[in-house]
């Protein structure tokens, strides 16, 4: 199939509705997953001549002119915003709009091309046939994204070098549970996600390769069965969903829930999945994200960007990629938020924090103490800092798998230090001291990072921890005995 250089896309996850029944003419219409700029859509997208109109919030009737404005040889005249690009491009041409901003990559054809179609992935990219050295030297410097890769702001060729050597068949897990940009990716453009699993598969010497996500994400549950079921790869692919709970996302309990235990527990380490993962076999583990940028990798579209989620008190949640010069507060805008208390950065049990100008790289955010797992969850002017961690500890404490004493008994300690402060007592010492034990001892991510939400606000907002104890909530919301 060629690229479609006429065409209105609309772009959102039931732009399908919006779609059904539209007589475009001789223009297409097509529906096309959502570009994670979700406030926006229905995103209409009317492409013509090197020229692409954007109208958001579209209707039915929106579409209808758009595709009689391209029948007459024009662009819908009350466009939201528009930009001049190729003739025929191949991705999303990135508009002026809040949702974006500016760098796209592993999303660049996310809202753009079919989903469901591998076709329209193989003319706008077409499928790595790389072998496995042409696959770890694309490999190079790729690093995993988020706290569900086994190899999280790790390295994959060294890891993935140890799995080839080994003499059983390897497996190869996509991990797109819990994380938006995971979500998202599997949503509008799974054939790239798949791309990059198939060529890994072929770098380590698999004979599987399971995708795995959250039954509450449907539409990329959905679009993964799709694309799996439609594509034609050399390695058989199978969709697996998991429970709706964050622990799920950690990756030994991805493998668990691949091998269909219904009681999901971390397994111990060592071994790591990649000398005995799903079904005893060598397996590699790592998100949506870092097989997308694998295969920008293969097709020579490397570049230095991060897929970024905000969440939280915010009217829609947005995902967009940002060059990793950039900062979260950048994120935070170009998503359109202008008023916050403060923000969880990087997971459930990121790092609470008021100074939003920090870098999203890795490194530039490890050493903020903040998270890297690409999200920013927005805490609104209404919010109370000291409610919120001792409610994250609550969801910690009835969340985590029970598998080890110091996540366990640890989450539910740290819970009841935190109602003390409500009660009179700030116990900062104990808090840290077990914060250290947790951090240091838990068997997986989930118990390590329960603590960091706890420190960072206990730095950040030390006077209102002071001032809940002594009978007053700074932010007029909780209820505080004096
Ligand atoms: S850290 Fe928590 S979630 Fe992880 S194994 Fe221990 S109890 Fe389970």
């Amino acid at each position: 199939m060629q690229e479609r250089t006429t065409a209105v896309r609309v772009a959102g996850t039931d732009a399908s509705a919006v779609v059904e029944g539209v007589e475009g003419g001789d223009v297409p219409v097509v529906a096309v997953g959502s570009t994670g700029a979700r406030a926006l859509e229905p995103l209409l997208v009317a492409t013509h001549d090197g020229e692409s109109a954007f109208v958001t919030n579209a209707s039915a009737s929106d579409v209808e002119a758009a595709a009689d404005a391209l029948d007459d040889g024009g662009l819908p005249g009350d466009a939201d915003a528009r930009v001049t690009h190729d003739a025929a491009p191949t991705s999303l041409p990135v508009p002026d709009l809040e949702g974006f901003a500016g760098a796209r990559s592993a999303l660049a054809r996310c809202g753009w091309i079919d989903p469901a179609d591998p076709e329209a992935y193989d003319a706008a990219v077409g499928f790595s046939d790389a072998d496995a050295d042409a696959v770890l030297d694309a490999a190079e410097g790729l690093h995993g994204r988020g706290w569900g890769d086994w190899s999280a702001d790790e390295p994959v060729a060294d890891l993935w070098a140890g799995v080839r050597e080994r003499d059983d068949p390897a497996v190869v897990v996509v991990n797109a549970h819990g994380n938006p940009g995971d979500a998202l990716l599997l949503e509008s453009d799974p054939y790239a996600v798949l791309d990059g699993a198939t060529a890994a598969a072929r770098a380590v010497g698999a004979d599987a390769v399971f995708v795995y996500a959250s039954e509450g994400d449907e539409a990329a549950v959905a679009s993964a069965r799709t694309a799996a079921d439609a594509g034609d790869f050399d390695v058989p692919v199978d969709v697996v969903e998991g429970p709706a709970v964050y622990r799920a996302a950690e990756p030994t309990m991805a493998i668990e829930a691949i091998e269909g235990n219904h009681r999901l527990e971390a397994r111990l380490r060592p071994p790591g999945p990649d000398v005995e993962g799903v079904y005893g076999d060598p397996t590699v583990v790592h998100t949506a994200r870092t097989y997308a940028h694998l295969a920008g990798a293969l097709h020579e579209e490397a570049s230095e960007t991060r897929v970024v989620s905000v969440t939280g008190d915010v009217e829609t949640a947005t995902t967009l990629e940002l060059a990793e010069s950039e900062t979260v507060a950048h994120a935070v805008e170009a998503a359109g938020v202008d008023a916050f208390t403060a923000a969880c950065v990087g997971g459930k049990f990121g790092g609470l924090t008021t100074d939003l100008d920090v870098g999203i790289a890795p490194d530039a955010l490890a050493e903020a103490d903040l998270g890297t797992e690409g999200t920013v969850e927005v805490l609104g002017d209404e919010r109370c800092p000291v409610a919120f961690v001792g409610q994250r500890a609550n969801v910690a404490s009835e969340t985590n798998c029970g598998r080890c004493v110091p996540c366990r008994e640890g989450s539910t300690q740290l819970t009841e230090l935190l109602r003390d402060v409500y009660d009179g007592t700030y116990d900062e010492a104990g808090i840290e001291e077990l914060s250290r034990v947790m951090e240091s001892t838990s068997i997986c991510a989930f118990g390590r990072h329960v603590p960091r939400t706890v420190r960072t606000a206990m730095r950040e907002f030390d006077e209102a921890f002071e001032a809940h104890a002594a009978g007053d909530c700074p932010s007029g919301i909780c209820t505080v005995d004096s």
